[in-house]
């Protein structure tokens, strides 16, 4: 095909749209690729579709190659399937809800999972149905709170979103890993360098869980990795667990005055007043010596209120990111949950609990963490708090804080949680070396939901012994507009887009430079030749633009071969080059369609 710049419904744009914070956003916009509806919504111009296109044919080829099939979902959906999930509510503000005239409930969906439950529980009963993978390329709606940086964030978006259906934890795992290769070959055939990470599998309440994420700076995720290839989102890293101590000639532990220390470094500083340490004994009292016990307040989906009690070395921060992603097995029901420090008034509630004092163990001061009883709190500890470990922490009494409270002998606790901060240096828990911080955008997500909506929505087959079984389910998605941007934003320069060639807008950009009837025959000509051999030409024929404005949008376009035919043509040559290297040769006029034609081949 030949797009002639004379016809195309294009304008380029010499200044950035006000709103763009990224290159991607700026860039999309001022070549002319996509315009700006609403705030987080986008309309689609010919190149943007065409790109667009491009990277929706990679998604739908490595889908039907692992046997998914292609369906296709309203976006506007009635409330019911999504009550019974509960997820009307849950969702929250992140859901468009509207009604019809006559008053009923609907929403523009932010993710499928109970249409294809739906859809599979109406149609099929049996074992030897299984396994089923079923895909679709669908916009999205969600009301993002800052919908941001064009499409990497917007409120309208398309996701390409599948579902794996399987009668037993052995086929969701085959599920699982044909989605995971899958991904994988997309991203490597669409260019796009990703990193698989394992995430948690935080409110939906499912087992394994890995995002690909894409390294950048502008990335609003953070993930840490190692040298040795371990990679995983903050809220997955799980803690080297040290080895337990033998307590059993540890000395007994004492409760010592310690006025005006309600916090670690008062702590610390008077510790090492009040109670040196040899340094056969460890030296001075650190931060790390000292156990903080830190009152969180849970809100459950019910709206009850509920107090946690989490108890980590004193030098690390709780990251409630981390205790939210890992708390949901030690709470009485699943769900999105709030989660926020607790307050005076909550304190209040448990007049045992003495702020700045806090400390678990029976034999000391009116303990409450731990212990059988109405006061009880679920008391909660870092991985770092293993048994014959040895603490100077609160004693539940104003003033005073007890020294050498060992683990396991005088305390115990109801669950360990990963929620302290992961900080650069930690060592990863594979043992590949220390850990690093960086950050990427989410470009896909694979999930094993398990039976979590297929028991909501009762999506049961028979066995093969005729008994009924709930489904175990996969969910997987790639964000296809996000793929765009992410493209654009790893393809670029200040000149403008550039394109990697799986999915460039078109194959070789043709430029007429100059006035010459005979230049404008000849790139003609090339043009129809180029399309002859198969290829996708822009052909940039404006007639009184100047060759300046033509150069700078062939650039702006980022069509990865640019080919000049301008004066060169009275020696016989037209200039081919390539956009990204920005190397430039001449080339005979009658060998530059194969010349175009290997380097397109040759990628
Ligand atoms: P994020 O953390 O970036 O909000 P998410 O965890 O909400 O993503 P999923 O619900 O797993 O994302 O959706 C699957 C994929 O859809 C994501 O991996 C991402 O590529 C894409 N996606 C999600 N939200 C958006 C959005 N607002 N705009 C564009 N793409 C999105
Ligand atoms: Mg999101």
């Amino acid at each position: 095909m030949v797009l002639r710049l004379s016809k195309l419904f294009l304008r380029t744009l010499r200044e950035d749209p006000v709103d763009a914070e990224v290159a991607s956003h700026r860039l999309l916009v001022r070549a002319g690729y996509i315009r700006r509806a609403a705030p987080g919504i986008y309309t689609w111009l010919p190149l943007g579709l065409s790109v667009l296109r491009k990277v929706e044919a990679v998604v739908r080829e490595e889908m039907d190659a692992i046997g998914a099939q292609e369906v296709h979902f309203p976006a506007l959906l009635p409330r019911e399937p999504y009550e019974a999930t509960n997820r009307w509510t849950e969702y929250g503000e992140g859901l468009f809800r509207l009604q019809d005239r006559k008053g009923a409930d609907y929403l523009l969906a932010p993710t499928h999972e109970e249409m294809f439950t739906l859809l599979v529980k109406d149609l099929y009963s049996s074992y030897k149905d299984l396994p089923l993978s079923l895909y679709q390329i669908q916009n999205k709606y969600r009301d993002e709170a800052r919908p941001r940086a064009g499409l990497l964030r917007g409120r309208e978006f398309i996701m390409k979103d599948s579902y794996s259906f399987d009668v037993d934890d052995a086929g969701l795992d085959a599920s699982y890993a044909a989605h995971r290769a899958a991904y994988l070959k997309i991203f490597a055939r669409l260019g796009l360098d990703v990193i698989p990470v394992a995430a948690t599998a935080g409110a939906m309440g499912g087992s394994k869980s890995e995002e690909f994420l894409h390294p950048t700076e502008i990335g609003e995720d953070t993930f840490v990795r190692s040298a040795g290839g371990y990679a995983a989102n903050v809220e997955a890293v799980t803690t080297v667990v040290p080895a337990s101590i033998d307590f059993s000639n540890a000395p007994a532990a004492r409760v010592l005055d310690t006025p005006d220390t309600p916090t670690i470094e008062s702590l610390v500083a008077a510790s090492n007043q009040l109670a040196p340490r040899s340094g056969a004994d460890g030296g001075t009292w650190t931060a790390g010596d000292t156990l903080k016990n830190v009152v969180l307040a849970v809100t459950l989906p019910t709206g009850e209120r509920l107090l946690v009690v989490v108890g980590v070395p004193g030098d690390r921060a709780v990251d409630l990111k981390r205790v939210e992603a890992n708390i949901g097995s030690f709470l009485p029901i699943a769900g999105e949950i709030g989660l926020e420090a607790a307050n005076d008034g909550d304190l209040k509630k448990h007049p045992l609990l003495v702020k700045g004092y806090i400390g678990p163990g029976r034999a000391l001061g009116e303990a409450v963490l731990g212990l059988e009883g109405s006061t009880k709190l679920l008391y909660l500890v870092d991985p770092r708090i293993v048994s014959g470990t040895s603490w100077v922490t609160g004693a539940n009494v104003d003033g005073k804080h007890v020294f050498g409270l060992v683990a396991g002998r005088d305390f115990t606790w109801d669950g360990v949680i990963e929620c302290t901060e992961v900080r650069e240096g930690d060592p990863a828990p594979d043992g590949s070396g220390p850990l690093e911080t960086a950050r990427g955008i989410e470009m896909g997500h694979i999930f094993q939901l398990g039976r979590k909506y297929a028991e909501a929505l009762e999506l049961k087959v028979l066995d093969q012994n005729g008994k009924q079984v709930v489904v175990t389910m996969g969910s997987y998605g790639v964000g296809v507009t996000r793929a765009v941007a992410a493209l654009a934003e790893s393809n670029h320069d200040d000149k403008g887009l550039s394109w990697p060639r799986a999915v460039a807008p078109a194959d070789v950009h043709v430029v007429a430079v100059g006035r010459g009837e005979d230049i404008f025959e000849a790139a003609e000509k090339l043009s129809a030749e180029l399309e002859a051999a198969g290829l996708d030409v822009i052909y940039d024929d404006r007639p009184k633009v100047s060759p300046g404005v033509k150069f700078g949008d062939a650039e702006l376009l980022g069509v990865p071969t640019i080919l000049a035919v301008g004066r060169g043509l009275v020696d016989g040559v037209v200039e081919i080059k390539d956009r990204r290297s920005g190397e430039a040769e001449n080339i005979a006029v009658d060998k530059a369609v194969d010349y175009v034609v290997n380097a397109v081949r040759s990628r």
